[in-house]
């Protein structure tokens, strides 16, 4: 089957990672911008890092018959500083511009707090005007449904921006209903250890159908599983679902998605 892998941290993975997906049938992934695991001293390593997205790592995956594509964005980890995020936000559009980015990524909250919602706001602001697609990183912690609502609440208050063209990520149970009835797509995320396995991903799609969502496997440099899409893809056949409902789930759904932005092709 073919998959495309719309969130996984590809800078973070080895070779042997690549050619695990690429012989598994994962030939086209997506990587957002986000935290490397540690705080980023200066604008400088932004623009390394952008680089890094738009041009190095495109090379290291094609070596392995991989299309890759990426998304710019100050992540809301990093987003406290509000000094360098006005930095950052003035070098984020030369990025954009490159053919490999996809739109404005993974922006949102982390802790909701009052710097984050600042910067969040500044970069729903650039999508709009520029019309980019958006990826959006909900909060891990317990307040990820509150998170989720002061986000969706800023976007739909901005009347630029259609929400079939956002993606809010890392959705639950409780929070998947409320990110449909509101127009946007969601991502379902796979972790091996905590939350998201594929059992709850496919109890999910046949809860919710298969309509605007995405199941990525957030593979980075922590305890993640590159091939965690396709395992899931496992659980639904293993529950009798029909190919043709997983290959949508898995590559019709994020080329969907994806390909409102003119940038994009897939394998
Ligand atoms: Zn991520």
């Amino acid at each position: 089957m073919k998959v495309i892998d719309p969130h996984i941290h590809m800078i973070s993975r080895t070779t042997d990672d690549y050619l695990q997906m690429a012989v598994s049938g994962i030939h086209t992934v997506t990587e957002p911008a986000f935290w490397a695991g540690f705080d980023r001293s200066s604008a400088n390593s932004f623009h390394d890092y952008f680089r890094q997205l738009t041009v190095e790592e495109p090379a290291r995956a094609a070596r392995f018959g991989i299309l890759h594509f990426c998304w710019i964005g100050l992540n809301s980890k990093e987003a406290e500083d509000l000094g360098l995020a006005e930095e950052i936000l003035g070098i984020i559009p030369r990025y954009l511009d490159r053919p490999k980015a996809l739109g404005l990524g993974e922006i949102g909250l982390n802790k909701n707090s009052r710097n984050e919602i600042k910067v969040l706001e500044a970069q729903l602001a650039l999508a709009a005007q520029r019309n980019e697609l958006i990826l959006i990183h909900t909060p891990h912690l317990e307040d990820k449904l509150k998170g989720t609502r002061i986000i969706m609440d800023m976007i739909r208050s901005e009347p630029r921006i259609d929400p079939s063209r956002v993606l809010i990520d890392h959705a639950e149970e409780h929070t998947i209903g409320e990110i449909k009835d509101r127009g946007f797509w969601y991502g379902l995320t796979l972790y091996p250890h905590s939350k998201g396995s594929p059992e709850r991903a496919a109890d999910a799609v046949e809860i919710h159908g298969s309509e605007r969502v995405c199941i990525n496997s957030s593979a980075d440099w922590s305890v993640s599983d590159p091939l965690a899409t396709l395992k899931t893809a496992n659980e639904m056949r293993r529950r009798g679902h029909a190919e043709a409902l997983i290959e949508k789930v898995f590559y019709e759904n994020p080329k969907a998605f994806l390909s409102q932005c003119p940038k994009f092709e897939t394998r």
